[in-house]
């Protein structure tokens, strides 16, 4: 609960914002808090007695948004325009998820294969950012009406496999809500930190946490160390669930019991409904079995049955392939069954008691099942959003750098020597050399972000490695060194292997940067990430054609002699047309125009070389 506090000096009542955490699940989100007085992590809970909002959103012809329950009731009668599972299509572009598309009942647009999906409804567009905005923003309601304070700060938990865009694209949709999204977290690790497995101190586990959902199936190895966790491997399917047990169910009583359409003598125009009763009755039918060994309905006015060994036949292929992709993970981890310490159950599946069973069978151990399975992310992510508060001292706080860091190289090309999100402290360091002959000093240009070219990021710093002592280029080796201390603070060093010459800096990362800058360089890393390969491509061969250029122009200065009048108009010929290409800045051309002027100039280059050999076996024999 919120915590206030008075100021004695004023008087005045000073409210502590309250940081919840929240699971934004594919079938269903929910949002969590710790509670200040027992520090217990506790799901919100509506009048209505349900913690869980369905991940669904319904518009209708008016423009007028339902999200949850009430959105659900829709599916089936008014499936383009109820739009469930946007966490699917979360930073996808069309050309991700088109062999998909039969999935989903509503329109999704194809507006060029590499731009982000949106889904059509009437004749209005909407982002998965947007969808999961309206989820998150209902949620966000709920937590204020049931807390009455306002909410403004969370923690969102993703899964282990979601990549950077669609990190981003979730941060993107609690900001669209109003929400100041503190930190994104795994799902499996705030199972783990609902369980409080592995965050004391000095604490080292490996474990497996299984997540079988409604429509998507997880599972996740990892090892948590000292409070910092590593994801070792991630498996599971994206279309596998809690939707399909209900399908079979569905399939066996229209085939073994005869209930479909006809039976019922039903028309076509009360098809849908049917269908929902069906879908419905099935999934209470499923519920019911996880705790009876009979269930019995009945679905338009006919008797359905099914008892819990026939279920569990329905399902035993299901269970079977998340048996199989927790095999993988564990072979992609390295590890076998009997090294994992702990297995988490996780997701609103891992009720039917047959997944348990094949789960410890696999495993060889009890599981950790004594958390609401459904709630346990959303629980865990308030965990961590209470350490985030600086409530919970207990645990170790589990930060990471917000922004890659690292030094602009040749062309103006950054070099990222921290990529963004790794622990913090860490350390890290790269050699890099000089590109003229003679070189004394090298500048070592200090950038954070995450665009190719250092002049789209942010400079940090810039200082002069000096008094290199002289060699030709290419053959000092300046080590640079990024070390980031507990505290955030970044220091950099640089060395001259060779002559031991050395200078540091002190950096604070993060001074002067917002949350908003952080996020806003982000985005545009996003935006810009087509334009920024290219850019990087075409600097590539631009720097590759004015060592060409200068090799050669260096060579002809001091063997001109060597070459013949052909060879040498060849070479100045072909260098005049390098140097246009460049000008040109087709990245093509330049690489084409640079591989002819090598292979004019490989002739002279290699007869200059002969000789010299030569001559140096010669003067061997001499002595
Ligand atoms: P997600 O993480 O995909 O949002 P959840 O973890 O909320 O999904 O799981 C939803 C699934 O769990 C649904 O298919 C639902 O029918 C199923 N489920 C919920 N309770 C039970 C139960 N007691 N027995 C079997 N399945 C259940
Ligand atoms: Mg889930």
């Amino acid at each position: 609960m919120a915590k206030v506090s008075i100021n004695i000096a004023t008087g005045s009542l000073l409210q502590e914002e309250i940081i919840v955490g929240i699971d934004l699940g594919t079938t269903n989100s929910l949002i969590a808090i710790v509670k200040s007085d027992t520090h217990e992590p506790i799901a919100l809970r509506e009048i209505d007695g349900l913690t869980l909002v369905p991940s669904i959103v319904h518009f209708d012809e008016y423009g007028n948004v339902t999200v949850g329950n009430p959105a659900k009731d829709l599916l089936v009668q008014q499936p383009e325009r109820t739009i469930y599972s946007a966490k699917r299509l979360m930073g996808k572009s069309y050309g991700d998820v088109s062999k998909d598309s039969g999935f989903f009942a509503y329109n999704i647009i194809d507006d060029g294969t590499d731009a982000l999906v949106k889904v059509q409804v009437g004749d209005k567009f909407y982002s998965p950012i947007e969808l999961s905005s309206y989820i998150l923003k209902e949620l966000k309601k709920r937590a204020e009406h049931i807390l009455k304070t306002t909410v403004t700060k969370a923690v969102i938990t993703v899964p282990a496999y979601f990549n950077d865009a669609q990190r981003q694209a979730t941060r993107d949709a609690g900001r669209l809500a109003g929400l100041d999204v503190l930190r994104i977290i795994n799902e499996p690790t705030a199972a783990s930190l609902a369980y409080g497995i592995g965050v004391k101190h000095n604490e080292e586990k490996t474990i497996a946490v299984y997540d079988l959902g409604g429509g998507t199936f997880d599972i996740s190895i990892l090892t948590i160390n000292n409070g910092i966790f590593e994801v070792l491997a991630t498996n599971g399917d994206t279309y596998l669930g809690g939707d399909d047990m209900d399908n079979a169910v569905v399939r066996y009583w229209q085939e073994d019991c005869g209930v479909d359409n006809s039976s019922l003598g039903l028309g076509s125009h009360t098809d849908k409904s049917l269908a929902q009763e069906m879908r419905v009755t099935a999934e209470a039918a499923k519920v019911h079995l996880s705790t009876h060994d009979v269930f019995e309905g009945k679905i338009a006015g006919q008797d359905v049955r099914i008892t819990k060994q026939d279920f569990n036949e329905l399902i035993a292929p299901l269970i079977a392939r998340t048996i199989n992709s927790c095999s993988s993970a564990l072979k992609d981890a390295g590890l076998t069954a009997s090294q994992i310490d702990a297995v988490v159950m996780v997701g609103g599946s891992t009720r039917v008691p047959a997944v348990k069973e094949a789960v410890k069978q696999f495993f060889g151990r009890e599981v950790f099942d004594g958390i609401n399975p459904d709630e346990v992310v959303a629980l865990g992510a308030a965990v961590q959003a209470d350490i985030l508060a600086g409530n919970n001292t207990e645990m170790l706080l589990l930060d990471v750098t917000p922004l890659s860091l690292g030094i602009e190289t040749m062309g103006g090309l950054m070099d990222v020597l921290i990529p963004r999100n790794s622990k913090i402290p860490n350390k890290a360091g790269r050699q890099y050399t000089t590109q003229k002959d003679g070189q004394s000093g090298m500048r070592i240009s200090v950038y954070q972000g995450e665009r190719d070219l250092v002049q789209d990021n942010r400079k940090l710093a810039e200082f002069n490695l000096t008094g290199i002592p002289a060699m030709p280029a290419g053959l000092p080796k300046v080590e640079v060194t990024f070390l980031i201390d507990a505290d955030g603070i970044l220091k950099v060093s640089a060395t001259e292997l060779r002559s031991g010459v050395a200078q540091s800096i002190d950096v604070q990362p993060q001074y002067g940067l917002t949350d908003q800058q952080v996020e806003d360089m982000l985005l545009a890393s996003l935006t810009h990430a087509k334009d920024d390969i290219k850019m990087r491509a075409l600097v590539e061969a631009l720097t590759e054609a004015t060592q060409m250029l200068e090799v050669t122009e260096k060579f002809i200065a001091k063997h001109g002699d060597v070459l013949s009048p052909v060879e040498l108009t060849a070479s100045v010929t072909q260098m005049e047309r390098l140097r246009e290409a460049m000008e040109s800045r087709d990245k093509d051309l330049v690489q084409s125009e640079t591989e002819r002027l090598n292979e004019v100039s490989r002739p002279y280059a290699e007869r200059v070389m002969d000789a010299a050999l030569k001559d140096a076996m010669r003067g061997k024999k001499v002595i």
